[in-house]
């Protein structure tokens, strides 16, 4: 039976739940940092690596990760960054999870692109039987990279195939055309890597139709702006291309209002396959376990709610069907025996 913290509101901590949008570059807990800046105090820690709960834009947000990123330019910083968050994903109880980040933004310090993954790689397979967290790699490309970055990033998602499980484009999706990317992209269809792809989150509808069309990613990232245009919702429901939705994130960056204007539960009712997740745990100031209070409080979200986004996003996972199928079957059994 699970606490109930009071009247409505369920212990979410101890409930298993699949994250599948989790930035490993802006996830860094405050001791992680603290570790690779010495010095560094707590009051810093929120100045520099926290984005306000209301930026001016995504490119404002952007600013946070940008300092983390720095700090991210070594082996044993990225083995360091690795094993911090595989650790709060299970103390949020996360049973599964894919964890992206950019591999061309961490070669400051000298390491080649191969050596950055390969790092990330060896950290993840060691942290995740300590943590009882199934978990796999997104690489990202960047809005602002060329066509030579993004295949380059490709690249490395084909030669670490496995552990690495996608691709992803991120960044300022206003700023920057999609153009240098379609090759990419079309490529990774080609190999079978699947996509995914930040839109619809600092532009709207009309940027995340044209991702959709041109980058062919089976699912999107955020697409909070989807219901700008009802008949790309209709499109969208009726392919079940599931959004990555972020909702803390989302207001964060201005994509939504208040959290309670969050499209989420409208586009739950209609139909829509959708998920909850925190994008960067650090620069959101947020856990899984605090969006889906927050959802329940201004929703009134309850078992079924969440128990049907966490079936969406692992049924939308790139893991094998042995493991959709397990961690469905985990999250059924654990979700229904909830007592209210
Ligand atoms: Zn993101």
């Amino acid at each position: 039976m699970q606490t109930i913290l009071m009247p409505g509101v369920m212990d979410f901590n101890s409930l298993p739940k699949v994250e599948l949008h989790l930035h490993l570059d802006c996830s860094l807990s405050y001791p992680a940092a603290a570790r690779l800046r010495p010095g560094l105090s707590l009051e810093q820690y929120r100045r520099d690596f926290v984005a306000p709960a209301r930026c001016q834009s995504l490119a404002h947000y952007l600013e946070a990760p940008r300092r983390m990123v720095a700090l991210l330019q070594s082996p044993a910083a990225l083995t360091l960054a690795v094993e911090d968050v595989l650790a709060q994903l299970a103390q949020d109880r996360v049973i599964y999870a894919e964890l992206r980040f950019a591999p061309l933004l961490h070669l400051e310090g000298g390491m080649s692109p191969e050596m950055v993954v390969g790092t990330v790689v060896e950290a993840l397979q060691s942290a995740t039987p300590r943590n009882g967290v199934e978990a796999r790699l997104l690489l990202c490309t960047l809005r602002h990279f060329s066509a030579e970055q993004s295949l380059a990033t490709l690249r490395l998602a084909q030669q670490f195939h496995g552990p690495v499980a996608g691709l992803d484009i991120a960044g300022d999706e206003a700023g920057f055309s999609l153009d240098p990317h379609v090759e990419a992209f079309v490529e990774a269809a080609r190999l079978g890597i699947p996509a995914t792809a930040h839109a619809g989150e600092a532009a709207g509808a009309a940027s995340l139709r044209e991702t959709w069309r041109r980058l062919r990613p089976r699912r999107i990232g955020h697409g909070v702006r989807c219901e700008e245009d009802t008949a790309l919702v209709e499109e969208l429901n009726a392919a079940q291309l599931h959004l990555e939705m972020c909702p803390t994130s989302n207001v964060q960056t201005r994509a939504c209002g208040e959290f309670a204007d969050h499209p989420l539960p409208r586009l739950l009712a209609a139909g829509l396959s959708v998920g909850i997740n925190t994008d960067g745990r650090a620069i959101s100031d947020t856990e899984l376990h605090r969006e889906y209070t927050q959802l329940c409080r201004h929703f009134g979200w309850g078992v079924r709610e969440f128990l049907a986004c966490n079936l969406h996003a692992i049924h939308a996972s790139f893991a094998p069907a042995r493991v959709k199928q397990s961690v469905a079957a985990r999250l059924r059994a654990a979700w229904t025996a909830v007592q209210l």
